[in-house]
């Protein structure tokens, strides 16, 4: 029997077919997991319909992260089509341009807050939305994707390793807060992959470069690779796992010199 059927999910961050929530969602449709997808306006509509037009029980609808509404409505209708929910995908993220170009210690007051709402803060809105369609289902399974520069000063990374350091403390957090109610939150933190996202990152070509030379399996992380782990983490295979940031990331982070 596929590891998830009767399952459901809700999948936030699909842009398009090189979006690592698109990996995540096919390894968990793979398993038999009936999806919900949202996608942050009218421009990435489209796509997020062609990709899922194989999943005809899947559901989709718009949700910008930024506006509670949205969130609301989101998880009214899931909680109408879908009756519970066991697992739910947080990958997005955002940092304006410009606060990621510049040096650190410029960072704007207003980037360094839509950065720290759209990439942080949404992971407690979404999870706290969800948790009512968790309870019908006993439990659930949150994950959320971050990046080793929410360790460590990377070069070009910026005010979104902080975002990301502030996602990271989320997960425990909320894993601390929610573990009695048998919701797990765990992140996985995957090696640099060629997407949207990423490309508005200065100097990202050479982070892939200098990342499959440098990693002891000596390349760079598949998309299909980030899909399995995920797919590992969201099941009950992980049963006993919360709070947890798990690299995906063909060892980078042991190296020392
Ligand atoms: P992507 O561009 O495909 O996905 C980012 C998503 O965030 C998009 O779907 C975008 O629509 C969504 N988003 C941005 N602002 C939003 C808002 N206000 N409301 C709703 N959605 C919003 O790129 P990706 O690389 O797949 O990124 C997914 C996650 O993985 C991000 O959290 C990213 O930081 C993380 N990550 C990426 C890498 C990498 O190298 N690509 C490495 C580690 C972690």
């Amino acid at each position: 029997m596929p590891l998830l059927e009767g399952k459901t999910g809700i999948v936030f961050g699909v842009a398009n077919k090189r979006s690592i929530a698109w990996a995540i969602a096919q390894a968990l449709a793979r398993e038999g997991m009936r999806l919900a997808f949202t996608y942050q306006g009218e421009r990435l509509k489209a796509n997020v319909e062609e990709l899922c037009a194989a999943m005809p029980d899947s559901l989709i609808l718009p949700c910008d992260v930024t506006v509670d509404a949205e969130v609301e409505s989101v998880f009214r209708e899931v909680g109408e089509k879908f009756g519970r929910l066991d697992a739910l995908v947080h990958s997005v993220a955002f940092a304006p341009r410009e606060d990621l170009e510049n040096d650190f210690v410029n960072t704007s007051r207003e980037g360094f807050k839509i950065a720290h709402d759209i990439s942080a803060y949404s992971l407690v809105a979404l999870t706290r939305a969800a948790l009512p369609l968790f309870e019908q289902s006993g439990g659930g399974a949150v994950l959320a994707m971050t990046y080793y520069g929410a360790e460590k000063a990377v070069e070009g990374y910026n005010l979104m390793g902080v975002a990301k350091a502030s996602l990271e403390a989320s997960v425990r957090y909320l894993a601390a807060n929610l573990g009695p109610k048998n919701v797990r939150v765990n992140a996985i933190s995957a090696g640099p992959v060629n997407t949207l996202a990423a490309r508005g990152i200065k100097g990202f070509t050479g982070m892939l470069k200098h990342h499959a030379e440098r990693a002891p399996l000596r390349r760079n992380v598949e998309l299909e690779e980030i899909g399995n782990a995920a797919l590992f983490l969201l099941s009950s295979m992980s049963a006993a796992i919360t709070g947890e940031v798990m690299f995906v990331d063909g060892g980078y982070n042991i190296i020392g010199l």
